[in-house]
């Protein structure tokens, strides 16, 4: 039996499972201040949900879907990104009329079949917002700030912020005019892919990532030119409320993100501490025609997704420690034999009705190993119950960082205990 786990798939445990939960948490906090309620969709969708929304032509629908058929023959995909999801779940549960406008989060995992190296994987999770249902530039400032803040709050120093207006779908029209009247005596210099693009779906030339096509963009027409007075003011007002929140940003004319639903407003996150190719941490932008494309009203809408997993290893490589904030003390109970063994659940149950994070060696082993493991996962205090411990109550407590050591009273004065550890909380 193979015991890999699949190509592009991680196990994710021990330093990364702190990792994680301090960035969710961060997150949590952060959505809360802004007034954004979670929703979980399920992992799966019929593959139509992603195929007529992400778009035919782009890497993800075409390259890149896990989709199968199941038992009874229903083409089922693997969601590769949320907001497909989350605008069906809108609609199938009719949360728009009046709950609008609408600030929802989500934190799952995600399903691409791509090419695996580090920070990109098969199986990857991602954080992620939507708002749905106002047009005010406001709420893609806030988005940008959310953002922002977020890395920010976990560490990050050299953060670049990309921005970028794509147009409305009237004004882009125009735009991909020029654009393939400039690319067309560039042609044979791009990719196969890339040819296929500009029959099909030449904005999405911009996500090729190969030297002689990103050669050939260097001179291409400027989006911002092709706007059309609304999605101009509309832009100018995001980087009015930017500047007043004191968000650095670039604009940068190549910004188009992989999706076809994008509409008006985009932006990316890059850390700039690092020159690998994944150092995009998070993005997003408008998404003003999907919900109306997917059968509802004509809702506007923005949003972004953050990579988990691809913060985590951002965040060690570039040793951006977790808060210490977080760490409680723990309490290791070390029983000598099998009778201490039953003795110290007594102990355990107090501690834990106390709220202290403990427990208690399940195996005998000598004392010098159980403290060397207890050290090694964390723990901060031992506590010794032995035969004497159990007939005089009198239990031996250690700080085995500090080498320090309490006598502790069990039977008249357990909360000592507790007070030791108050007094050593780790801050
Ligand atoms: P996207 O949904 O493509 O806009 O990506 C948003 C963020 O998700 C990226 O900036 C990455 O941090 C993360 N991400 C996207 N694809 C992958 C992948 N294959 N593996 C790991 N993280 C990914």
């Amino acid at each position: 039996m193979d015991l890999s786990s699949p190509r592009g798939t991680i196990d994710i445990y021990g330093e990364d499972i702190d990792y994680r939960n301090y960035i969710i948490n961060t997150a949590r906090e952060i959505l809360e201040i802004f007034n954004y309620a979670e929703i979980i969709t399920p992992a799966f969708e019929y593959t139509q949900v992603f195929s007529r929304s992400i778009g035919e032509n782009t890497d993800i629908v075409s390259k890149q879907m896990y989709t199968f058929p199941d038992k009874k023959g229903r083409l089922l995909t693997l969601r590769p990104e949320g907001t497909a999801s989350i605008v069906r779940a809108i609609l199938e549960n009719k949360m728009y009329s009046e709950k609008l406008p609408l600030k929802l989060f989500y934190i799952g995992n995600m399903f691409r079949y791509e090419k695996p190296q580090k920070g990109r994987m098969r199986e990857f999770w991602q954080l992620g917002i939507e708002s749905i249902g106002s047009d005010n530039p406001i709420i893609d400032a806030e988005a940008i700030w959310i953002l922002n803040l977020f890395f920010e709050k976990l560490g990050f120093k050299k953060l670049a912020l990309k921005v970028n207006n794509i147009g409305c779908r009237k004004c882009r029209k125009k735009f991909l005019e020029e654009f393939k009247k400039y690319l067309r005596p560039e042609k044979n210099k791009l990719c196969s892919d890339c040819r296929k693009r500009f029959k099909e779906n030449p904005l999405r030339i911009f996500d090729c990532k190969k030297i002689d096509c990103t050669e050939v963009l260097k001179g291409s027409p400027d989006i911002s030119y092709y706007l059309c007075s609304e999605c101009k003011k509309n832009f100018e007002e995001v980087l009015k409320c930017l500047k007043i929140l004191d968000i650095k940003y670039r604009i940068d004319k190549n910004l188009v993100r992989g999706f076809d639903y994008y509409t008006g407003t985009i932006f990316e996150i890059i850390s700039e501490d690092l020159e690998s190719a994944q150092n995009a941490l998070g993005g997003g932008g408008r998404y003003d025609n999907l919900i109306s494309d997917m059968g509802g009203a004509d809702i506007p809408a923005t949003g972004f997704a953050v990579g988990i997993d691809r913060t985590i290893i951002l965040m060690k490589q570039l040793n951006i420690d977790l808060k210490k904030s977080d760490k409680k003390s723990k309490v290791y109970l070390i029983a000598m034999d099998k009778i201490s063994q039953i003795y110290s659940t007594l102990i355990l149950k107090y501690l834990r009705e106390k709220e202290v994070v403990c427990d208690m060696n399940f195996n005998i082993r000598s004392l010098k190993k159980e403290i060397t493991w207890a050290r090694d996962n964390g723990y901060n205090f031992i506590i010794i119950v032995g035969e004497d411990e159990m007939k005089t109550g009198n239990l031996t407590m250690k700080d085995i960082n500090k080498f320090k050591q309490y006598k502790v009273d069990w039977k008249n004065d357990k909360e000592k205990i507790i007070e030791i550890i108050g007094a050593q909380n780790i801050d």
